[in-house]
C-alpha cells in the first residue's frame, strides 16, 4: 500500500461529538490490515535511525499507534494518559481541547534524565493536547525529539504554537 492511499482510508463523520466538528474517524483506518501495518511502518522507518530512548502515547487514541511503533523499534512505551488512571506519582497538567478542557498526567519516573522521545497522537487540531504532552515529558526529564500525528488538521495552525518541536503527520487536511 502507497502511503498517500491510507487517506482513503480515514472517514470524517460531520458534527461529532458536537456540531460544527468534522470528526476524522480512524477506525476504518485501523481495521484495514494493510491500512493500519503501512502507518506504523512509515513511523518506524522514520523513527528507525533516530537513537530514541522511548515513544510516549497519549490516552486514548495515541495508544492505537505508539504501542504497535514502540515494539517495532524495540523501545519501550510511556503512557500519558488521563486523571487518575496512573498509579505511582504523577506530574499533571491541564489544557483547552478544540472541544472541552482535559487534564493529563505522566508518571515523574517515566524516564531516565535527557531521555530522547518521539510523542505519539492520533490527530493534530489545535495543539492544545500534544503541547501539554509535550511540557509532561520534559517535566519528568525527556527529551522531545518529535512530534508523530497519523493526521493533521493544518486549518486549525497547530504547528504555530509548537514552533519549537519538528512535527511530522502521515495525512494533512
Ligand atoms: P488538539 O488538542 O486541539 O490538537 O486536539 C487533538 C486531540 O483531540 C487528539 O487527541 C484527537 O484525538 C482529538 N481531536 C480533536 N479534533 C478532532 C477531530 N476533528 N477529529 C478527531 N479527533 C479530534
Amino acid at each position: 500500500m502507497l502511503e498517500a492511499e491510507l487517506v482513503e482510508l480515514i472517514r470524517t463523520i460531520p458534527d461529532f461529538p458536537i456540531p460544527g466538528i468534522q470528526f476524522k474517524d480512524i477506525t476504518t483506518l485501523i481495521r484495514d490490515k494493510k491500512g493500519f501495518r503501512r502507518s506504523i511502518q512509515v513511523l518506524a522507518e522514520r523513527y528507525a535511525t533516530l537513537q530514541l530512548d522511548a515513544i510516549v502515547g497519549i490516552e486514548s487514541r495515541g495508544f492505537i499507534f505508539s504501542a504497535p511503533l514502540a515494539y517495532e523499534l524495540g523501545l519501550g512505551l510511556v503512557p500519558i494518559r488521563k486523571p487518575g488512571k496512573l498509579p505511582a506519582d504523577t506530574y499533571q497538567v491541564e489544557y483547552e481541547l478544540e472541544y472541552g478542557v482535559n487534564k493529563l498526567e505522566i508518571h515523574r519516573d517515566a524516564f531516565q534524565s535527557g531521555a530522547r522521545v518521539v510523542i505519539v497522537d492520533d490527530l493534530l487540531a489545535t495543539g492544545g493536547t500534544i503541547h501539554a504532552a509535550s511540557t509532561l515529558v520534559e517535566q519528568a526529564g525527556g527529551v522531545v525529539e518529535e512530534l508523530a500525528f497519523l493526521i493533521e488538521l493544518t486549518f486549525l495552525n497547530g504547528r504555530e504554537r509548537l514552533a519549537h518541536y519538528p512535527i511530522f503527520s502521515l495525512v494533512q487536511y
